[in-house]
C-alpha cells in the first residue's frame, strides 16, 4: 500500500483514538519511514513513538513492516503506541532509579510494556463492547 494511503489511516485512527485515549489536547505527528530499523534483540521495531511530555506533543513514526501485518494487529499497535503518552512519565521517573543503580533497566522496560499494553488493551475492549452493545455506555 503506497505510504500516502496509510498516511490517511493513520490520521483516522488518531482521530478515532486520541480522544478514547484521553488524549485531545496532545499533539500527534505521524511520519512513514521508508526502511526498517534495525533488529535488536531479533525484534524489528514496526512503530515507534517519542514523547515530550513538556509540551504535550509526540511523534509516531511507522515502518513498513508493519504494513505486511493484519489491520487489527496495525491498529492495535498504533493503540499501544499512543498509551505509551500515559505511561512515559512513569517511565522518566523509573529512569532516575535505573541510573541511580537502584533497580534494572530491562525490568523496567517489561513492566511498562506490559502496563502501555494493558492500558491499550482495556480502551480497545471498552470501545468493541460499545459498538457491538447499545446499553453499554461509559
Ligand atoms: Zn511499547
Amino acid at each position: 500500500m503506497p505510504s500516502n494511503k496509510n498516511l490517511e489511516k493513520v490520521s483516522r485512527w488518531l482521530s478515532r483514538w486520541k480522544p478514547r485515549l484521553l488524549l485531545d489536547k496532545w499533539a500527534v505527528m505521524p511520519s512513514m519511514e521508508d526502511k526498517d530499523p534495525a533488529s535488536k534483540d531479533g525484534f524489528v521495531d514496526m512503530v515507534v513513538i517519542t514523547v515530550d511530555t513538556n509540551n504535550s506533543e509526540a511523534w509516531l513514526r511507522f515502518y513498513p513492516r508493519l504494513w505486511k501485518e493484519s489491520a487489527e494487529y496495525q491498529e492495535m499497535s498504533t493503540i499501544h503506541e499512543l498509551a505509551h503518552i500515559h505511561t512515559d512519565h512513569v517511565r522518566i521517573l523509573l529512569d532516575k532509579a535505573v541510573k541511580a543503580g537502584v533497580i534494572d533497566k530491562q525490568e523496567v522496560k517489561e513492566k511498562i510494556e506490559d502496563l502501555t499494553n494493558t492500558v491499550a488493551k482495556i480502551v480497545y475492549k471498552v470501545y468493541q463492547k460499545k459498538k457491538s452493545s447499545s446499553e453499554y455506555h461509559i
